[in-house]
């Protein structure tokens, strides 16, 4: 096949997600044509460690033979069917394989099209349960800045990143924004336990603001993924849950990233935080990336409230519960389970937080911050981290441009990059990983030493 214009039929007519409209129409994407275990492919031919996982989804790496299989297999003997009057047994057998595994009373899956459409499910529901409860007026949402949870109306509706939000029109009257709980910018001399207590009553003060009786429920990221791995203060969900309890406001944990492996466990809700959420959002690593799927996962006692009420949760979608998908999670399930790879997670873990805090010595770094396998390095030009000089030089995209010619994909954030990569990684590729980008990190700094100096 002749691809000598794909680069320009990508520019012509591929509108990509967060499309620069000043870049609109020249820019030089690296094409990803091919990927094996932990390694991608670009154009040349080149093999690149997959640094942020696809986007923190190929849990049991890429090319696994047998998941082509089972996907073909499911394609051959039924590729789709209507969710809404009927079902099939590899979606209800993939339902209940999840059921099992969420935390306590979550029993219920919901299937979506992926994150954002499960977000927006959570949402939905309990809208439609406060309805159905006869309290129309407690719809309001609270989120946190930084927070990602989609890119639907309502799921970018409780996004808390100001970069996105500035050109969107969002449903303001909906969300509610706590301030950042990134322990790196807690006041100077401030203890984690103050700290911790400022951002539990960050919570507790919003509700009561905004009053109980207005307030649906709190969303939350386990782990703050793509507002640049931010973990919460130690017992910060925790609390959060009890003063949820207090004031009769729900629990949604989104856990699009943390869930199916990347802790270390199949949640992170309960087994890594001591949670048990109302709701749990999940998606990504649910297929390791293989199909698109997502899930909103309800508890019992919600359910309870609404079953045999003469009502219709009128949400669903034409691709709920895909069978190819379906097909797909529980093959994945079945590799993550046979290889031990929640138990692999746990053991490499230390190896790569040590690896990465180990880049704290780098001179542009100025914070290394991550959990299980999830992890970020913040960058800054003058070595403050509050400082915005990062942003005007876009580290993140050069500490890319400088990894890639090294053998690595990172995924850049503004001044940071993130690193989630497959869950199969070995002891030695980490290593292998962060030499690479300890080298990337460095040239960086060179170039910007070369733009200062001009
Ligand atoms: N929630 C979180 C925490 C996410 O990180 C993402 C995607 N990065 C989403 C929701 C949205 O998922 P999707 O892109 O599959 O719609």
């Amino acid at each position: 096949m002749d691809n000598s214009n794909v680069k320009h039929w990508d520019n012509d007519h591929f509108l990509h997600p967060w499309e620069g409209m000043a870049t609109l129409g020249k820019n030089d994407r690296t094409f990803i044509e091919g990927a094996s275990g932990i390694h991608v492919m670009n154009e040349k031919g080149e093999r690149l460690i997959d640094g942020p996982g696809g986007m923190w989804c190929t849990q049991i790496g890429y090319g696994r033979e047998e998941m082509a299989e089972a996907m073909a297999e499911q394609a051959r003997n039924l590729a789709y069917f209507s969710p809404f009057n009927n079902s099939n047994s590899t979606t209800a057998r993939f339902a209940r394989e999840i059921a099992k595994r969420a935390p306590g009373d979550l029993n219920n899956v919901f299937f979506t099209t992926g994150g954002s459409t499960a977000v927006d499910t959570a949402i939905r529901f309990v809208h439609f349960r406060n309805n159905l409860l006869g309290r129309p007026e407690k719809k309001k949402i609270i989120s946190r800045q930084k927070a990602y949870h989609g890119s639907t109306f309502l799921a970018a509706s409780v996004s808390g990143k100001e970069r996105d939000r500035h050109w969107l029109d969002k449903a303001d009257d909906l969300a509610h924004f706590l301030p950042d709980v990134n322990p790196l910018y807690r006041a100077p001399g401030q203890s984690e336990e103050s700290f911790l207590k400022e951002k539990v009553s960050d919570l507790e003060n919003a509700i009561v603001a905004l009053g109980p009786e207005n307030v649906a429920a709190f969303i939350a990221e386990p782990v703050l993924a793509s507002g640049g791995v931010i973990v919460p203060p130690k017992g910060y969900h925790e609390s959060c849950l009890n003063i949820c309890k207090k004031y009769d406001v729900l629990y949604i944990s989104d856990e699009v990233v943390t869930a199916f492996g990347r802790l270390g466990h199949w949640f992170a809700s309960e087994t890594v935080f001591g949670i048990q959420p109302d709701i749990v959002t999940c998606a990504k690593g649910m297929t390791s990336g293989y199909a698109p799927m997502g899930a909103a996962i309800i508890s019992d006692r919600l359910i309870a409230d609404v079953a045999g009420k003469d009502a219709t949760f009128s949400n669903g979608y034409t691709y709920s519960g895909h069978p190819v998908s379906a097909a797909a999670g529980l093959k994945s399930m079945e590799i993550i389970e046979r290889e031990k790879l929640l138990e692999h997670v746990r053991r490499v873990t230390p190896i790569f937080q040590d690896q990465l805090q180990q880049l704290g010595q780098i001179d542009i770094v100025t914070d290394v911050r991550g959990m299980g396998l999830m992890g970020c390095v913040q960058c800054s030009v003058d070595g403050d981290p509050q400082s915005d000089l990062g942003c005007d030089y876009e580290i993140g995209s050069q500490i890319d441009i400088e990894c890639q010619k090294r053998g690595l994909l990172v995924r850049p954030v503004i001044n940071m990059c993130v690193l989630s990569p497959p869950l199969i990684i070995s002891e030695s590729e980490i290593e292998q990983m962060f030499d690479v980008l300890r080298k990337g990190l460095e040239a960086t700094s060179t170039w910007l030493s070369g733009i200062r100096g001009q």
